[in-house]
C-alpha cells in the first residue's frame, strides 16, 4: 500500500476505532469532557479544497466527524468543498494567516481576521481556529495574540495555546513526512514525546501494539494525500523540491 495515499487514510482511520479511540472533533475535545482514548483528525486545508472533500467522504461513510481548517486565499477557499464538507458534519474552522498577509501590520491585521472570520462563519458556526504556518513568511501568524484575545471573536481555542501538547500526542503529516522537524519551520509543538515515525504504517503499527497515549491530534494536509497514482507522484515531486527549500529555510531561522 503506498503511503499517503486514501486507501492507507482509511485503514488508519480503522485502525484507531479498533484500537479503541473516540473520534471527537477539536470543538468537542475542547468542550466535552473526555476520559477515554480520543482521537482528533484535524486538516489544514493550505490548498487543494478538492482533496479535503475526499477525505472528508470517507471519514462520514465511517461514522466519523473531524475538524477542516480553511485559508481565506483563493488556493484553499472554495465554496463548495466548505459546503461539502459542513454537509458531511464535519467541524469547519478557519486556518488564519491575517498577520503575514497584512505584512506584519497588527490593526489592519485583526480587522482582516474578524472580516475573514466572518466569512467562515456563514458555512459554520466556527468556534476554533489554527494558525498557518505561512513557511515563506517572516511574519509568525500566532504573534498577533500577544496583543488581541481571539476569545472576543467567539473563538474558544487554538491549538497553539489551549492544548498540553505533554498529554495530548500530536502527530503532522506537514512536508509529507511524519513529524519531521527537519523541514518544518513553525507547524511543530514542544512536547516530551518522542517516538519515531517514519510511515503511516509505523503508526498503524504502534496503535495496533497499544504503544500510543489516550490522546491523540493527528494532523493532516489533504494536498499531500491523493488517490491516483499520477497525482501521487505529482505531489511527490513538489515536495521534494519544496522540501529542499524548507531545509534552507528551516536551517537559516
Ligand atoms: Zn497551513
Amino acid at each position: 500500500m503506498r503511503d499517503f495515499s486514501l486507501d492507507i487514510y482509511k485503514k488508519l482511520l480503522l485502525t484507531l476505532s479498533e484500537a479503541g479511540y473516540e473520534f471527537k472533533t477539536f470543538e468537542q475535545f475542547v468542550s466535552e469532557n473526555v476520559n477515554n482514548k480520543v482521537v482528533i483528525l484535524r486538516h489544514d486545508v493550505d490548498r487543494a479544497p478538492k482533496n479535503a472533500v475526499k477525505m472528508a467522504k470517507i471519514e462520514n461513510e465511517l461514522d466519523i466527524r473531524a475538524s477542516y481548517y480553511y485559508r481565506i486565499v483563493n488556493e484553499s477557499f472554495n465554496e463548495k468543498s466548505i459546503n461539502t464538507i459542513v454537509k458531511l458534519g464535519h467541524e469547519l474552522g478557519y486556518h488564519y494567516e491575517d498577520l503575514a498577509l497584512a505584512k506584519g501590520k497588527t490593526e489592519n491585521a485583526i480587522k482582516e481576521f474578524e472580516k475573514n472570520l466572518n466569512t467562515f462563519k456563514k458555512f459554520y458556526p466556527v468556534k476554533t481556529m489554527c494558525m498557518h504556518g505561512s513557511p515563506m513568511s517572516k511574519w509568525d501568524n500566532r504573534l498577533i495574540w500577544q496583543q488581541f484575545d481571539y476569545k472576543d471573536f467567539g473563538i474558544i481555542a487554538e491549538p497553539y495555546f489551549d492544548i498540553d501538547f505533554n498529554k495530548l500526542f500530536y502527530i503532522t503529516d506537514a512536508s509529507r513526512a511524519w513529524n519531521n522537524e527537519e523541514v518544518t519551520l513553525r507547524d511543530k509543538v514542544d512536547t516530551n514525546y518522542n517516538y519515531q515515525i517514519n510511515s503511516t504504517l509505523d503508526i498503524i503499527k504502534m496503535l495496533e501494539n497499544g504503544n500510543f497515549p489516550n490522546e491523540l491530534m493527528i494532523s493532516t494536509h489533504p494536498h499531500n494525500w491523493a488517490d491516483s497514482y499520477i497525482e501521487w507522484i505529482k505531489i511527490y515531486i513538489w515536495q521534494t523540491i519544496k522540501n529542499q527549500v524548507k531545509k534552507y529555510l528551516v536551517k537559516k531561522s
